[in-house]
């Protein structure tokens, strides 16, 4: 244990996702000896980033504005809607440069085990956001974990009933990390080769 603040920084920077006890501890003291200019801009980054980034109404991506650049576009066809864990798998998902739809951010998947439930995402925004009958396929992007398939069984029983078809991405993706772990080629395949489920 170190004194007071700086025990305090390594027990803040060691709950964020990936970083253990003595890499918080290696990020702390870097960040003490670094100069003042570059922890200063760091804090502000951190504080103007919560402050102004907010998350599109319409899909829950990360967005500057009240609805995000996907969901203004009117190139892009509501036909298709793109169900995703998180906003950085729209990002690997635009790099492949096959998707002209729409996308549904969920905020997570299932983990029983995490104590996260249906209830905890972003399903009753879906539902409602099907409610509107413009939509034809949707496409569960789910990641290649137990958490992603659990989302995705609960989520294609859900809408089972629904007029409206309902996709998986093909099999090949590296399976047990995310979905944004694939390279282009290997997700832009399993999104080709998407099948009915
Ligand atoms: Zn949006």
């Amino acid at each position: 244990m170190y004194e007071g603040i700086v025990q305090d920084l390594i027990d803040e920077l060691g709950k964020l996702p990936g970083i253990g006890p003595k890499s918080a501890q290696r990020i702390a003291f870097h960040l003490l000896d670094a100069d003042d200019a570059a922890v200063r801009r760091l804090a502000e980054v951190l504080v103007n980033v919560k402050d102004t980034v907010r998350f599109c109404e319409v899909c829950g991506n990360v967005s500057a504005e009240e609805k995000c650049r996907i969901c203004s576009d009117p190139r892009r066809t509501d036909e298709v809607l793109c169900v995703v864990e998180e906003s950085k798998d729209i990002v690997a998902i635009e790099r492949i440069r096959e998707f002209r739809g729409r996308y549904h951010v969920l905020g997570g998947a299932i983990d029983p085990i995490g104590g996260v439930g249906p209830n905890d995402l972003r399903i009753a925004q879906l539902m409602s956001r099907l409610g509107s009958g413009e939509t034809q396929e949707v496409i569960l992007a789910l990641d290649p974990n137990i958490e992603g398939e659990a989302t995705a069984a609960y989520l294609s029983r859900l809408l089972a009933p629904l007029e409206v078809t309902v996709t998986r991405l093909a099999s090949g993706l590296p399976v047990g990390g995310d979905l944004d772990y694939a390279d282009e080629m290997t997700l832009g395949r399993a999104f080709l080769g998407r099948r009915a489920v």
